[in-house]
């Protein structure tokens, strides 16, 4: 069986999508239909973590500008992943996103709300909390407390700088989470050592990490891993393209795999890594790391 055949066998298979960003999780090409006129090149790579901010805020967000536009991202990153047959979408709104509804924290809880609804004969769609580690924590507890409590969010997730942060602060919100029965989520171990995810565990106990491909340089973080039942959501491309694993083939999340490590494969951003679910899984099969059950187990794990 070749790539070719992977292709077109997963992508009418069902598939879930559960480490995506929410508002950059369109396609290219249907950002392009809904912007004719933004006239945006989009980079075929980056330049890590840095350039892909820097392409952020210097592009994108000079055309997601209003709280109109917000939606519309959202709205083509579900009809993305409709497109490509997932099933499942845990899909984070980033509670910063308030700026763009006149800092109202009711309004981005309300669309959220309205999307799942819109699109529920469709895809589920299960929103994650999204919180950048640089918001300050007066915002997490007041907004994001409200958003926790809204019942409309699935599971919390954290991201930002992965390097010299103090997480202390984020685990009495990663606490209430749980206590509401939301799933945990944290971003950690894309380009920080593998002790940084020795003690995001040791904060968190989080039931998922989103990356977590440098527990690959420690057997004990990845015993920690598998013995704790962490699922890693992975985004393959996304580590090519920003820098953090140099190919496809030297990929750690083989080496995760042979560990017994519970993995699936995700889109992170697809409207700047241009890859969807069913794209990875082909290049998967085209670099030769997987076979068709392998690749089939992972695509199941997610579920
Ligand atoms: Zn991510």
């Amino acid at each position: 069986m070749d790539a070719n055949d992977i292709r077109e066998i997963f992508f009418k298979l069902p598939k879930a999508d559960v480490h995506n960003h929410l508002h950059l999780g369109g396609s290219q090409q249907k950002f392009i239909d809904r912007y004719p006129e933004a006239n945006l090149n989009f980079p075929k790579s980056y330049n890590g973590l840095t350039g892909m901010i820097d392409f952020i805020y210097g592009h994108l967000n000079t055309i997601m500008v209003t709280g109109k536009d917000v939606v519309n991202f959202m709205e083509i990153a579900i009809e993305s992943a409709i497109e490509d047959n997932v099933t499942l979408l845990e899909a984070s709104v980033d509670l910063n996103l308030a700026r763009f509804f006149n800092n109202s924290i009711d309004q981005v809880i309300d669309v959220t709300r309205s999307l799942k609804e819109k699109y529920k004969s469709q895809i589920e769609f299960k929103p994650d909390l999204g919180v950048n580690k640089d918001l300050e924590i007066e915002k997490v507890y007041s907004n994001g407390v409200k958003c926790i409590e809204s019942g409309v969010f699935n599971a919390v997730d954290l991201y930002g700088q992965e390097v010299g942060k103090d997480l202390n602060p984020f685990v009495r919100f990663y606490d209430m989470a749980k206590d509401l029965g939301l799933k945990t989520k944290v971003h950690i171990g894309e380009f920080s050592n593998y002790e940084s995810i020795d003690y995001s565990i040791k904060l968190f106990n989080p039931d998922e990490l989103q990356h977590g491909i440098r527990a690959v340089d420690s057997e004990a973080t990845m015993d920690l891993i598998a013995k704790n039942n962490i699922r890693l959501n992975i985004c393959p491309t996304s580590n090519v393209l920003l820098g953090a694993v140099s190919d496809l083939k030297e990929h750690p999340l083989r080496q995760l795999f042979d560990h017994g490590i519970k993995l699936t494969i995700n889109t992170d951003d697809l409207i700047l890594f241009d890859a969807t679910v069913t794209n990875e899984f082909e290049k998967l099969a085209a670099a030769n790391v997987f076979s068709f059950e392998e690749l089939d187990t992972i695509r199941k794990n997610a579920f």
